[in-house]
């Protein structure tokens, strides 16, 4: 096995969040701003890179959760991809309801109906150099992986829009998995150049990194992926959980069950840590698992009932919602309006910070005058 590919990074939460949580506060509360493109349902590889620290997350901060539609378009731009929007928003939205998303706390938005996010990302694209965008690793990435050979600008202006995104509500807090860090880099490096350029406007954004930082695929293949296929959905029931773990990459250095295997790196294990929450079988299984004591069947039994011990809670609250016709479209809708007010007032500001504002009040001042002289 080619520990490479399969290494699971794991790190410790960086950011200065506190863990207690509150639900009472009266100053003003920092915000939370994260989200997902709209290209699929959500899977466990979001659930450790996000979903889990924006539970954690919004008892103590403003939540705003984006459905990146836009971000979409830079590698998935066809009039069918695009039709699909409306159908993954809902279900995204879904995941994150099962998974513990507080509906009365968090705003879930579409990024297309905000046009003035694109404003700002036009503001924006001259804050940062061609080069810098050039030397984030995630874009040349994803253009691979859609099959491009060249990089749409778009795509080279990703970051950029994602700088937008967060700071259109003045995020303070972004919880991503690890293809978007050096994304958020680049907005902490915008909020700063805007704010030396301008004036304070902004907060300079933190990272919120999660435990797990790259969920390997049940593939082996490094990222679990919705656009790989290589991933178990948080949406998924028993039966699909227990066929996709039946049929996961392991040590294909062991054929019979007799020969010592290896854990570190091994998808089985690395599942078996973060979903597992019986340490004393974990630590029994790999024991028994580096002797050549026990079978691959037995190990993938006992994940996938572990995994879906794990998803049970999630099903529950899935029937629910679910029961409830039209609710996660107004969840959407209620929650589109209410950003589109924050960011227009967020607009106007950093236009009036810029001076942008002030050059068309100067030239209307001018017209008006003059038309009043004509009489
Ligand atoms: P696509 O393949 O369409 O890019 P995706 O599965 O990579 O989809 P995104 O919408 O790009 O999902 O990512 C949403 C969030 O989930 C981001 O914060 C990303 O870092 C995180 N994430 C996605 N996949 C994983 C993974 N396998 N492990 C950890 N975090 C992940
Ligand atoms: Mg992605």
């Amino acid at each position: 096995m080619t520990t490479s590919t399969l290494e699971t990074t794991r790190t410790t939460v960086t950011a200065d969040v506190p863990t207690d949580v509150t639900s009472e506060t009266t100053a003003p509360r920092k915000r939370m701003l994260t989200g997902d493109r709209p290209t699929g349902q959500l899977h466990l590889g979001h659930y450790v890179g996000s979903i889990e620290n924006r539970v954690r997350l919004q008892h103590e901060y403003e939540a705003f959760f984006i459905i990146a539609d836009l971000h979409m378009l830079t590698t998935k731009n066809t009039r069918a991809d695009i039709d699909q929007v409306s159908a993954n928003a809902r279900a995204m939205v879904l995941d994150q309801l099962s998974a513990g998303i507080d509906p009365a706390k968090a705003t879930f938005y579409l990024q297309s109906a905000i046009p003035e996010v694109t404003e700002l990302n036009t503001l924006f694209q001259n804050l940062v150099t061609v080069p810098r965008l050039e030397r984030v690793p995630s874009l040349k990435d994803m253009a691979r992986s859609a099959g491009k050979d060249e990089m749409p600008y778009g795509l080279l202006g990703y970051p950029v829009l994602q700088a937008a995104d967060i700071l259109c509500v003045k995020g303070n807090v972004v919880p991503v998995g690890k293809d978007n860090h050096s994304h958020v880099e680049v907005t902490r490096e915008i909020a700063r150049r805007f704010n030396s350029l301008y004036g304070d406007v902004f907060p300079v954004p933190e990272l919120v990194e999660s435990e797990i930082t790259t969920l390997v695929g049940t593939d082996g293949q490094a990222k679990m992926s919705k656009s790989i296929g290589n991933t178990i959905l948080l949406a998924d029931d028993a039966a699909a959980v227990r066929k996709k773990v039946g049929g996961m990459y392991t040590d294909p250095n062991r054929v019979r069950a007799d020969i010592p295997g290896t854990v570190e790196g091994n998808p089985v294990f690395v599942y078996h840590h973060a979903f597992n929450d019986d340490a004393a079988e974990v630590a029994d299984l790999e024991e028994r698992y580096r002797a050549g004591r026990v079978g691959d069947v037995e190990v993938k039994e006992k994940l996938a009932a572990a995994i879906n011990r794990f998803l049970e809670p999630m099903r529950e609250r899935r029937a629910e919602y679910e029961s409830q016709p039209g609710l996660v479209d107004e969840i959407i809708v209620e929650g589109t309006e209410r950003t589109r007010d924050e960011v227009r007032a967020v607009t106007a500001e950093v236009k009036k910070a810029m001076g942008i504002t002030g050059t068309y009040n100067q030239l209307r001042r001018k017209a008006e005058q003059a038309r009043k002289r004509r009489g």
